[in-house]
């Protein structure tokens, strides 16, 4: 069942002790001001230099202890962000990452030691976010094992099943008005820059009664495969992405052109 009206997920990627604290700090204000229950993709273990932006705040930890308690997700995403790997991704935008083509005793246990660190920090992940959208099938064969059943990526329109996993599709890079469907924003406090802010913050003004949680998601959501008009949907959408992207600078895709982050 596509959702109508539209409902939308925020999603905050590559947080880490080392995060922007200006922009997360930024970003912290919005969800308060709006009351919103995000998705945190957290890296555990971070060693990529591009997500050492400020000194490693002290806070961090006990920040999204609260966040969680408040209501929102605690993604595990990927191990390091070491993002040295060529493999080819189930959802296939870029060729390099961290996970796609790692060997699966590997995957297994990096995501083992993942989900340790964040545990032992106190927080309870429960969806994959992969850096830079690249995983494989021995990804999801591990997340499985380990009990991580969700996982935000994908461009349908709704949620659905693949691999024994539930997909939260995860579509867009700025807000964007829709009518129907549901729609997960992903931002990136490392790399957002005040424009950016300002239009979330706009476009939050307006629609945040519509920004669910995952929680609310996964209740809601009945289990089940792709309908093959949905299926060609997201393919499509996919492809228009990539094709936007091979063509050249369009704003909204900031984040994913210019660090190749995610
Ligand atoms: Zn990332």
């Amino acid at each position: 069942m596509i959702l109508s009206p539209a409902q939308y997920l925020l999603r905050i990627d590559d947080l880490c002790p080392t995060v922007s604290a200006e922009r997360w700090q930024q970003f912290q204000s919005l969800i308060e001001e709006f009351r919103l229950h995000p998705i945190l993709a957290v890296v555990p273990d971070n060693r990529d230099p591009e997500l050492q932006v400020s000194p490693p705040d002290p806070a961090f930890w006990d920040g999204m202890r609260a966040l969680e308690a408040a209501g929102a997700a605690i993604g595990l995403h990927g191990y390091q962000h070491l993002c040295a790997t060529r493999g080819r991704s189930l959802v296939d935008l870029h060729r390099i990452s961290e996970f796609a083509g790692i060997p699966a005793a590997t995957q297994h246990a990096w995501i083992g030691e993942g989900i340790g660190i964040l545990r032992g920090h106190g927080l309870n992940p429960n969806v994959w976010i992969a850096p830079r959208h690249g995983f494989d099938r021995n990804t999801l064969a591990a997340l499985r094992e380990e009990g991580i059943l969700l996982l935000s990526d994908g461009f349908a329109r709704v949620p659905f099943l693949q691999g024994g996993l539930t997909w939260i599709p995860q579509q867009l890079w700025a807000p964007v008005e829709k009518e129907r469907g549901l729609w997960t924003i992903c931002v990136h406090p490392n790399t957002a820059r005040d424009a950016e802010i300002v239009v979330l913050r706009r476009f939050l003004a307006v629609h945040a009664a519509q920004f669910t949680s995952l929680d609310r998601v996964i209740f809601r959501f009945d289990p089940a495969t792709l309908t093959l008009a949905e299926r060609i949907h997201a393919v499509c959408a996919l492809r228009r992405l990539k094709i936007s992207h091979a063509a050249g600078p369009i704003r909204k895709l900031a984040c994913f052109r210019s660090n190749n982050s995610a």
